[in-house]
């Protein structure tokens, strides 16, 4: 299949890129845009065939459902049976990062909620993501845009390695300004749970929702057995060519345990910038952003993991472990699975 190309940046509803890319959906096409997420891989959520086409792009198992995604938060009643908690995490979140899971209604085809009788919604804040689905009519079902098994695709270049010659059309919007998936919240079981951390942070649930529990995955492995809450839990998530190792211990200590093993020209160090200066000559150094800019950290981690990957002389790599307060739960969360819950004390 040939990929088109585009580039769009004006998104007032004329636009021609954005007409013509809602057509394409409406006719059963995949369409990759921009979210401020992450990049999106778009199909007519009503459409099973559509669904089908996503995974098979993607190489995605099809019970790992995609999430559907309205231009106005409102819609979600259309497609699933909402309630106050949602009003209110509407209210306070959207349009924005973050996804709810919701029991579906009929309309949903189970195709797209990988058998569930639940389904997944957002509504993004990105102007091409929302002028896109108010330009399509119908909701878009999007999961991430890249391969499975590799990171989230943060800039256009990154989805026209992975998928180009497989949609139909990849829309260049910029760099996704958070850099991590949306916050996945669940309201469809007894309490409100936390299933996949994001830029809306748990302590922001907690204030619009009062208590929200935590799914285990989030910080741990599945245990043996254990269902997944979201399906998505049960992959394995991107792991690095060379094995990941998180480094955890005071500042001085990890700093000391880097400038260690950068010593080895085959080794990767991932390192905060006031880091930088401290490291040996020769050292192959991805920097992660500054300690306390959690927010750069984010933007920045997926690009550094797929960046560090087209080194083949790099046997192995080291980052430090996030804090899991605030928006490092969210890193912490990507990196633990990136590195296999490998975690060395210093
Ligand atoms: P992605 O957009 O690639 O991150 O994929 C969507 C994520 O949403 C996956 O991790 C799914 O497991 C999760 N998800 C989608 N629908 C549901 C659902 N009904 N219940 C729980 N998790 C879901
Ligand atoms: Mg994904």
């Amino acid at each position: 299949m040939k990929t088109e190309l585009l580039t769009v940046l004006d998104t007032t509803d004329k636009n021609a890129e954005i007409a013509h890319a809602a057509d394409v959906i409406c006719h059963g096409g995949l369409v990759v845009f921009p979210t401020e997420t992450v990049y999106g891989i778009g199909g007519n959520g009503t459409d099973p065939l559509a669904a089908e086409a996503i995974y098979r792009a993607k190489g995605r198992p099809s019970d790992n459902p995609l999430i559907l995604h309205i231009s106005e938060p409102k819609e979600a009643e259309k497609y699933a049976y909402t309630n106050d908690l949602y009003d209110r995490l509407a209210a306070q979140f959207m349009p924005g990062p973050l996804t709810v899971i919701l029991p579906k209604k009929d309309i949903v085809p189970k195709t797209v909620t990988g058998g569930l009788d639940t389904v997944a919604l957002r509504c993004p804040a990105h102007p091409v993501a929302h002028a896109l689905i108010k330009a399509a009519g119908v909701p878009i079902a999007a999961p991430s845009a890249n391969l499975s098994g590799k990171p989230s695709p943060t800039l256009a270049s990154h989805v026209v390695n992975d998928l180009l010659g497989k949609v139909d059309i990849i829309i260049d919007g910029g760099a996704a300004e958070v850099g991590l998936e949306s916050t996945i919240v669940s309201l469809a079981g007894e309490k409100p749970t936390l299933l996949r951390p994001g830029a809306i942070t748990y302590d922001a649930l907690c204030l619009a929702l009062g208590e929200v529990e935590i799914a285990p995955a989030v910080v741990e492995g599945l245990r043996e057995n254990e269902k997944p809450l979201s399906p998505g839990m049960k992959y394995r998530h991107y792991a690095p060519g060379a094995p990941l190792t998180l480094l955890d211990g005071e500042d001085e200590a990890v700093t000391a345990f880097m400038c260690e093993a950068a010593k080895n020209a085959n080794t990767g160090i991932l390192c905060y910038d006031e880091e930088i200066p401290k490291m040996p000559q020769g050292a192959v150094l991805f920097s992660v952003g500054a300690k306390d800019d959690l927010s750069t950290q984010a933007h920045r981690l997926f690009a550094v993991l797929r960046e560090a990957d087209t080194n083949p002389n790099i046997t192995a790599l080291f980052a430090h472990l996030p804090p899991q307060k605030g928006l490092g739960l969210a890193l912490y969360n990507r990196l633990i699975r990136a590195a296999a819950h490998t975690v060395k004390k210093v």
